[in-house]
């Protein structure tokens, strides 16, 4: 393992300590890019160290006060070019967020597609193994959106992709079929 992906996992926690995720559990925010991260070294097979930092730091410039010349300023172009293509523009609206991620997946880089597909298995995951108080009707949404997301990165990574799919499958099984 290498200094510059553990620095970038601790710079990542330093800019989210102060965040929780949506779910239940009160969990830190860190766990969620740490998870993006180890799905794709382990499930991924991802060494490539700027995908890794990338990874880690996937969140920072969206939520967070770091900049994309923060990221690069401290792990370089590379990685900061990745940050920027899976940061969404917090300009837009949040549907015409959601809306950018479909029609944009199909034409980002091969890293930025593996960061996406580890990043939405562990959102999607999240639904069911820390749900945030959402009705079940806007969880299976959330599934849905996502799927739309994933179909524009496949053709990378087969064992990313079937985890997503494997992930989807058991939060369609699970969630209750309506709201009462
Ligand atoms: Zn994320």
């Amino acid at each position: 393992m290498s200094a510059r992906v553990l620095a970038a996992a601790r710079w990542a926690a330093a800019q989210h300590h102060q965040q929780r995720r949506k779910g239940r559990h009160d969990t830190p925010y860190i766990n969620h890019p740490l998870a993006v991260a180890e799905l794709l070294a382990r499930v991924g097979g991802v060494t490539d160290e700027a995908i890794l930092c990338a990874a880690l730091l996937h969140d920072v410039v969206e939520d967070t006060d770091a900049t994309l010349a923060d990221v690069e300023a401290r792990f370089g172009a590379e990685v900061a070019g990745y940050v920027a293509e899976v940061s969404d523009d917090k300009t837009l609206t949040k549907a015409e967020r959601k809306r950018q991620q479909v029609l944009k997946a199909p034409h980002k880089s091969v890293g930025a597609k593996l960061i996406k597909l580890a990043d939405k298995t562990s959102n999607v995951g999240d639904l069911l193994d820390d749900p945030p108080a959402w009705p079940a009707s806007r969880l299976r949404a959330y599934v849905a959106w996502s799927r739309e997301v994933i179909d524009g990165l496949r053709g990378v990574n087969p064992a990313l992709e079937a985890a997503f799919d494997a992930t989807a499958a058991r939060v369609d099984a699970e969630l209750p079929t309506d709201d009462d």
